[in-house]
């Protein structure tokens, strides 16, 4: 199989500007030396915890903010050196939902025009534009007759439906999701999760789904990539990551998620890590958890691990990873700690 998507080395450096003459004084490395691929009609899972980049990472992706170095190509050609009316043409293939959908509406605009709006951009003509508003409507769930009314006039989960809608107007390949149904009450977030799940056959679509804990993307995703501090630690297909990470990280995050098996539950033992995260602007040296690895040694505070093959599902940036479905608290215990 062919990626639709590779990353590589994808870099986002934000400046620190500081004094009267806002001079700037260093830099924030938000995303550092990302790279993946994404595959067609996929679910890639990105988590992690706020501020580890997964937000920039999805929206330099895009190209909705620069990313400083690195490519992100799409077929044979790079995202990243596209010129503007040439990325406008990519944007029909690569769409973004964001979390908060009212943010992302435009409250003066009735959503007929908003749903509208990439097509006109796009010269859909309007015969084929007001059908093809109605129809997506009624595919998310709504009415057509809901066009006429205004987002405020919508609950969190019918303008998800509504944003939903908007970026499927220019029939997409690749949709990035950042924190879909974070914003929503529990009881709405399944109905739209399972909405994306359908319009991702209906529609032949790739997805990055961003998520801030991994049991959100645990039954969406086939793949699922582990971010902290800015850089991925573990990217593995779902059942490779979830029965047997090899990052600690991903082991401490995962011990954190409640399983549905009661005897399970009991023997479980949380894993809870030491400190705070790390400010991006002065990321630890080496192994950037190293430290609030469990397992850290000598090695990890000097040399940065890089993204390695431990099978031919499962990638991780860690000198000592877990392997064979080791759980960390052998390890940690066998360490003496
Ligand atoms: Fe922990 Fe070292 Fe692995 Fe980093 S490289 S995760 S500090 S064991
Ligand atoms: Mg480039």
């Amino acid at each position: 199989r062919e990626p639709l998507l590779r990353v590589r080395n994808l870099v986002k450096e934000f400046p620190i500007r500081a004094g009267v003459f806002r001079r700037q004084v260093g830099a924030v490395q938000a995303v550092s030396d990302v790279s993946f691929d994404l595959y067609p009609q996929e679910t890639l899972g990105v988590v992690g915890e706020s501020g580890c980049g997964k937000s920039t990472l999805g929206r330099s992706l895009l190209r909705l903010i620069e990313p400083t170095s690195g490519d992100v190509l799409f077929g044979d050609e790079d995202v990243t050196e596209a010129s503007k009316s040439r990325l406008r043409e990519l944007r029909r293939d690569l769409q973004m939902v964001f979390q908060d959908p009212y943010a992302s509406l435009n409250p003066r605009l009735p959503i007929r025009d908003i749903i509208g709006e990439p097509m006109r951009i796009h010269g859909v003509g309007r015969t084929e534009s007001r059908q093809r508003v109605g129809d997506l409507l009624k595919r998310v769930g709504l009415l057509p007759e809901h066009g006429n009314r205004y987002p405020h006039e919508f609950s969190g989960g019918q303008r998800q439906r509504i944003g939903i809608a908007r970026s499927l107007a220019l029939r997409p390949k690749v949709i990035v999701l950042d924190e879909p149904v974070s914003a929503l009450d529990v009881s709405i977030q399944a109905q739209v999760l399972n909405l994306l799940d359908e319009i991702q056959d209906e529609f032949d679509l790739s997805f990055i789904f961003i998520a801030h804990d991994l049991s959100v993307v645990r039954h969406t995703s086939d793949r699922v990539a582990v971010m902290y501090l800015g850089r991925l630690a573990e990217v593995a297909d779902r059942d490779s990551l979830y029965d047997a990470p090899a990052h600690p990280y991903t082991a401490s995050l995962l011990s954190a998620v409640p399983v549905a098996d009661p005897r399970r539950e009991r023997s479980r033992k949380r894993i809870i890590l030491q400190g705070d995260v790390p400010s991006p602007s002065n990321p630890p040296s080496g192994c950037r958890f190293h430290p609030r690895c469990p397992i850290a040694q000598d090695r990890c505070k000097t040399e940065t691990p890089v993204l390695t093959d431990v099978s031919p599902t499962q990638q991780v940036a860690c000198h000592f990873p877990l392997l064979n479905g080791e759980p960390l608290l052998t390890r940690i215990q066998d360490m003496g700690r």
